[in-house]
């Protein structure tokens, strides 16, 4: 789960973190007010969205007057802000967050992620930060440095240390930005974070180190651990599928494509995607529908992938061990019956109970293709689904 970055930044501030004094406004006259509040000169106006990239699609502005700081606010307040994070349709700006401007000397990278290999959390820091570190790694890969935690002792003083002093800061410098360092993996490790990343991380011109932007996400299955984190989900910046499949118990995730489907077991899912692109379609949607599904779940899985209005064709694939094909068969059956489907439908039954689940789907008089291999069914689903897009067009 992402939140937004004013609330990584309180959050990284009582782990010791420096950040700008700031405040957040839902009007242009609310923006103006906390201008007033900050005192100061130069303010920055900032859209609070959950993406990065906001600087190069304008959600970032640097303002010298209280008029600029209307002006931003009325030109970012409702706009969908897309940047190259988003996708095309953008995400809605309904907050700001404005904060009093700093002067840069120098931008930092810091982020912390979880390396799956390691299985350990790597702390990636470069001395080039700021809008281009994409660039940088891509270019310069030499210049990215690179520390891993061990988790039996967590992040240690000196690895601290030694990453600011890998960052050529300056003496003086040190302490503070270990100091941040430490905070920020104690943030991510006490809240169960996947990810922080500070980008850019500055040193001011009064020599301070302070994270001037923060994204933090958080592991979703450790959430019941953390009420107070669970209150900052914003469902505005979410895919609207997901949130609905979310809240429905499903394990979703929404694709760009146009079939959906329905799978038990993430690793199957998975696969059921590859297959679906080699026989030459996109899916638009990967759901795990867990193992002992009721013809209930299978329904609401049905109606979770039917709410993407991309959907035109169905592939249920099941592999079932503590699943029964029967009942999976009753649930396609309920839901073909119930949201009255009329787009191709293939659905692939193996393991227990198949004989059973295979007979009630032909006895049900119903327009559903069966497909005993996983292959025959993407291709199947596939051909289908072109077969509509021709009849459609002529
Ligand atoms: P992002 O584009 O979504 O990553 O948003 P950031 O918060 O990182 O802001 C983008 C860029 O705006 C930063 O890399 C800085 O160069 C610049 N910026 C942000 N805040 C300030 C500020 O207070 N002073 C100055 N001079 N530049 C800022
Ligand atoms: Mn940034």
């Amino acid at each position: 789960m992402d939140i937004h970055e004013y609330q990584a930044k309180k959050l990284l501030q009582k782990f010791g973190v420096n950040i700008p004094r700031g405040g957040i406004a839902y009007s242009p006259e609310q923006a103006v007010y906390r201008c007033s509040e900050l005192s100061g000169d130069t303010w920055v106006v900032k859209a609070q969205i959950h993406s990065g990239a906001r600087g190069k699609a304008g959600g970032v502005r640097i303002c010298r007057s209280e008029q600029e700081v209307w002006d931003a606010a009325q030109w970012m307040l409702g706009r969908k802000l897309i940047t190259h994070q988003t996708g095309p349709q953008g995400k809605m700006v309904s907050r700001l967050y404005i904060e009093e401007a700093t002067d840069i000397r120098q931008e930092i990278y810091l982020g912390f992620v979880m390396d799956r290999k390691l299985e350990r959390v790597v702390v990636v820091a470069s001395a080039q930060g700021g809008m281009e570190i994409e660039e940088i790694s891509a270019e310069e890969p030499d210049s990215i440095i690179r520390s891993v935690v061990d988790p039996a002792v967590g992040m240690q003083a000196f690895q601290a240390r030694e990453i600011a002093f890998s960052l050529g800061l300056e003496p003086q410098l040190i302490a503070q930005a270990s100091k941040t360092i430490m905070g920020c993996y104690q943030m991510m490790s006490e809240m169960d974070a996947n990810m922080v990343e500070i980008n850019p991380l500055v040193v001011t011109a009064s020599n301070e180190i302070v994270a001037l932007d923060a994204k933090v996400s958080f592991d979703t299955n450790a959430l019941y651990r953390h009420p107070k984190i669970s209150e900052l989900r914003d469902k505005s910046q979410e895919d609207p599928r997901e949130t609905y499949a979310g809240d429905r118990g499903l394990n979703y995730i929404g694709l760009e494509g146009e079939i959906g489907c329905i799978v038990n077991g993430a690793g199957l899912a998975m696969a059921t995607l590859d297959m679906i692109k080699m026989a030459g379609g996109e899916p638009a949607n990967f759901l795990d529908v867990g193992g002992g599904a009721s013809p209930e779940r299978v329904l609401k899985s049905f109606k979770a992938v039917l709410n993407d209005p991309n959907v035109e064709a169905i592939l249920v694939n099941i592999f079932a061990g503590i699943n029964r094909c029967d009942w999976i068969a009753e649930g396609v059956i309920l839901a073909v019956k119930e949201l009255d489907l009329k787009m191709p439908l293939v659905v692939r039954l193996s393991g227990t109970n198949v004989e059973e689940g295979l007979k009630l789907l032909a006895e049900s008089g119903l327009n559903i293709e069966t497909a005993s291999s996983l292959a025959e069914a993407a291709d199947k689903v596939v051909r289908a689904w072109r077969a509509t897009q021709m009849a459609e067009a002529s």
